[in-house]
């Protein structure tokens, strides 16, 4: 004998309906079969809804209930012959009267029961399997419709009643077994107590239904026919790249659906279990999908982690107390409190300190709860030995389940690691002694990231999606989302990376793409987008909460700049191109360095000194391997590089200028770069990096630029430059005449940093520096003689984007 079950999805209209027909007869041909019918989805829902609209007075309980009645109507018209329809519809008719009687009564009463309310929800199911019956007695396939409250007894817990399996088992078999028939269709979900009063198993209880069936008849199998092709790694609604399972253990399937994979109602597996029926869940919309089979055996495919669930709506006691050390009891009166008050606990952890318990209950129960344990312990309360039970709410629970987990080291902490990671704050951990479940209990807001996350970790072997937030499409912006472009196919095949850019933003526009903005596409997408509101911008960012989040700040506003710390409070990475943050007062960078070690996230800003040029990289990797700074000496202005190698008496000082601004090498304020500023933030960002508290103020800088430039407009300073050719003349004969070049150098050493222009002869390092070329000589402790160098081109746009990509790589693989 076989058990299919049928869920609402599966049994939603006529066409699901003759789906489901085709399968019950193509599977059914070979041996005795039953099936369990659930209710058309989205009835139960309705049915439940309509009792308690007509308890509290809302009149609207009589359209819903119409709603029902002409849906169930309409299958039936659909599914059966005109000639045939009569006795059906009639039996709808009066079964949706009954409905509607009893809710007429709820509605004079002003009240519902949940005995009234399991009535009224058992018609779901009654329905749905009758119109089934109906369709294949219509289509002359024999088959017995049975009425399950004869057959199955509970107790009276109305609304998840306990089944009494001795004398269900019994009735069962019997039923069953009668030779009348070989094909029974029958509701899931209702059953009835001792005194043949209708009770319901639970919501989604069908599956327990068909469950229980399959023990009592000694079942050959049990095939769930649901939505989806099988049990999955994770909640698909919740990840999109969840996979299929195609073997799992009942103890797993229990623990993932124990922890909310609604795919197969939890108490479904016990009684299966017991008596070794293999259970399949199968799409009945995909019937040639494999599906999953959950069965005793465990086969090892490599994973130690099955799935990844959900609970939702937890809330967390915590009975604290000095009072509570060494005493035995507290836990046993905690428990019998909540236990008095039917609230089932679904997570424990007590510390080693005993000072505190704590437990997870569903957050319907915190009233109850609360009322119980400070009477329970009234008198500790009162005494000082334990404070009142604290109650977090807004939380869940998520578990990692696998049996191989056993003996496995490292998977909690790989668990643990890849939510910190991501800014997931966990408020309590428990793990079973079976290691077959690790659960914690985090934030509701955090739980679509965290499931994401560990799926990431555990199952995705694909790759790894970072989503990027990009503020600024400037120059630099726009090369860089072209090498992204360009590199995408490369990252996802060599680095399993793939980059998405959810938000854009330049001062004008911004905009967000869920699934990640097309880039070849992206000026449109963001001229579609809304105005730009900074503030907003990264609020969204931040609600978002996505994983892997990375901000890249590629402007030059100082706006932007003070929203690092917002963002890396959240766990965002910052990969900043912007250099406002890194030279501002000491402690605001030391802040953002904190932040970003506290929160776990990356703040990275190579191209903060020498563009595309691995200079802070190649520093910090000296640093880690324990060698000492002693100098650096550096050329860090591209722009002035630039100037001083055209600079030959042919053209003008000011045209040289204004040739490397048309070049994009200075800043969009070229005078940062003339006046010495943009070098001097360079260098205190490479001492700050060294470990040294410089400020701005602290760095000697010689300026060679006439004090009348650097006053006024943009405008003015190339004017008064050109007034000003005879000075720049002579800097550049003088350093000719000595057979020199001009190189406008900084330097650090014993903690103080200046710049300045500087004579260059043939043998020093710097004299070969063409274009717009940095260099940067580290003179440390294993360098002391011979300099590490590094050197290359240390501006335009195309450089320093590669420099930020680099960055948002580093960030995504941390
Ligand atoms: P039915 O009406 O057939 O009983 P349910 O809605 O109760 O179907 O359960 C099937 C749904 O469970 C799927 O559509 C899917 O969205 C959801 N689900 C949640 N977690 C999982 C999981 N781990 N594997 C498969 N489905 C899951
Ligand atoms: N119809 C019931 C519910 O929606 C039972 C089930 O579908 O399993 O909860
Ligand atoms: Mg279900």
């Amino acid at each position: 004998m076989r058990v299919l079950k049928f869920g609402g999805t599966s049994v939603a209209n006529a066409e699901n309906i003759n789906k489901a027909i085709d399968i019950i007869q193509n599977e059914g041909k070979a041996e005795k079969t039953i099936a369990v019918i659930s209710a058309l989805g989205g009835v139960t829902d309705s049915l439940l809804q309509s009792g308690q609209q007509a308890a509290s007075g809302n009149e609207g309980y009589k359209d819903l209930l119409k709603g029902i009645e002409q849906r169930h109507l309409e299958c039936v018209k659909a599914l059966i012959p005109v000639t045939q329809q009569s006795s059906i519809l009639s039996w709808v008719k009066q079964r949706c009267n009954e409905i509607e009687d009893i809710c007429n009564g709820v509605f004079l009463l002003g009240e519902i029961s949940a005995r009234t309310q399991d009535r009224i929800m058992s018609y779901g199911e009654l329905l749905s399997s009758r119109i089934v019956s109906a369709r294949l007695q219509a289509m002359e396939i024999c088959n017995t419709w049975v009425d399950m409250r004869e057959l199955i007894v509970t107790d009276s817990s109305f609304g998840h009643a306990a089944v009494d399996f001795g004398i269900t088992y019994h009735r069962c078999s019997e039923r069953f077994a009668a030779k009348d028939s070989s094909l029974f269709i029958v509701p899931g979900f209702v059953a009835a107590d001792a005194n043949g009063t209708t009770t319901t198993l639970g919501r989604g209880g069908s599956d327990y239904t068909a469950a229980v069936v399959a023990a009592a008849v000694d079942a050959s199998v049990l095939e769930i026919w649901t939505d989806v092709s099988g049990m999955m790694t994770a909640d698909p609604r919740l990840v999109p790249h969840a996979k299929i399972l195609r073997h799992i253990s009942y103890q797993e399937a229990m623990e993932l659906s124990h922890f909310g994979a609604k795919v197969i109602y939890p108490p479904t597996i016990q009684p299966v279990m017991a008596k070794n029926i293999p259970v399949w869940i199968k799409n009945t919309f995909s019937p040639g999908d494999y599906g999953t089979l959950i069965e005793n055996e465990v086969h090892k495919n490599g994973n130690n982690i099955r799935g990844i669930s959900s609970i939702a709506r937890i809330a967390l006691l915590s009975l604290e107390g000095s009072g509570m050390v060494g005493i035995p009891g507290f836990s046993r009166r905690l428990f019998e409190a909540l236990a008095n008050e039917q609230i089932n606990v679904i997570l424990i952890t007590q510390g080693s300190s005993e000072h505190s318990i704590c437990v997870g209950i569903d957050e319907d129960g915190i009233d109850d709860a609360k009322m119980a344990v400070d009477k329970a312990f009234a008198w500790e309360i009162e005494t000082g030995k334990v404070e009142p039970l604290l109650i977090e709410k807004e939380l869940a629970i998520v578990a990692l389940v696998g049996d191989n987990m056993k003996s496995h080291p490292g998977v909690s902490g790989k668990m643990f690691g890849a939510m910190g990671r991501n800014g997931v704050n966990v408020r309590a951990i428990a793990q079973g002694s079976s290691e077959r479940n690790i659960s914690a209990v985090i934030a509701t807001r955090d739980v679509k990231k965290a499931i994401n996350v560990l799926h990431e970790e555990f199952f995705e072997t694909t790759y790894k999606q970072i989503n990027l937030f990009i503020a600024g499409t400037g120059n630099v912006g726009s090369r860089l989302l072209a090498q992204f472009q360009k590199q995408q196919q490369y990252l996802q095949e060599q680095l399993r990376l793939q980059i998405r850019v959810i938000g854009i933003a330049n001062s004008k526009k911004m905009a967000f793409y869920e699934e990640g903005v097309d880039l070849a596409d992206w000026k449109d997408l963001l001229q579609k987008g809304e105005q730009m509101d900074l503030q907003k911008y990264i609020e969204v960012i931040r609600s978002r909460n996505m994983r892997n989040s990375v901000f890249a700040d590629i402007t030059a506003n100082d706006d932007v700049a003070k929203c690092y710390e917002h963002l890396l409070a959240k766990s965002i990475s910052i990969v900043a191109c912007n250099k406002v943050a890194c030279s501002s007062a000491y402690t605001s960078y030391k802040k953002l360095k904190d932040l970003a070690r506290e929160y776990n996230a990356s703040f990275l800003f190579e191209t903060n000194v020498g563009a595309g040029l691995p200079v802070i990289g190649t520093l910090s990797d000296l640093l880690r391997r324990g060698d000492v700074v002693n100098r650096i000496e550096a050329v860090l202005s591209g722009t002035l590089n630039f100037v001083f190698n055209n600079y030959n008496g042919g053209r003008s000082f000011a045209e040289v200028v204004k040739q490397a601004q048309e070049e994009g090498y200075t800043e969009p304020d070229p005078r940062l770069d003339l006046g010495g500023t943009d070098v001097m933030r360079k260098i205190m960002i490479l001492a700050r990096e060294a470990g040294e508290k410089l400020e701005m103020e602290d760095i000697n800088n010689r300026s060679f630029m006439p004090p009348s430039c650097m006053q006024g407009s943009v405008a003015d300073f190339y004017s008064e430059m050109a007034k000003q050719e005879d000075h720049f003349r002579k800097l550049y004969q003088e350093a000719v005449d000595a057979g020199k070049k001009l190189k406008f150098v900084a330097s650090f050493a014993n903690g103080k940093a200046s710049v300045g222009l500087q004579h260059i002869d043939p043998q020093h390092d710097f004299y070969h520096l063409y274009g717009k070329d940095n260099v940067v000589l580290f003179f440390t402790q294993r360098y002391p003689e011979q300099p590490l160098v590094v050197k290359g081109a240390g501006a335009g746009a195309e450089v320093t984007a590669s420099g930020v990509f680099a960055d948002i790589i580093r960030a995504a693989s941390k």
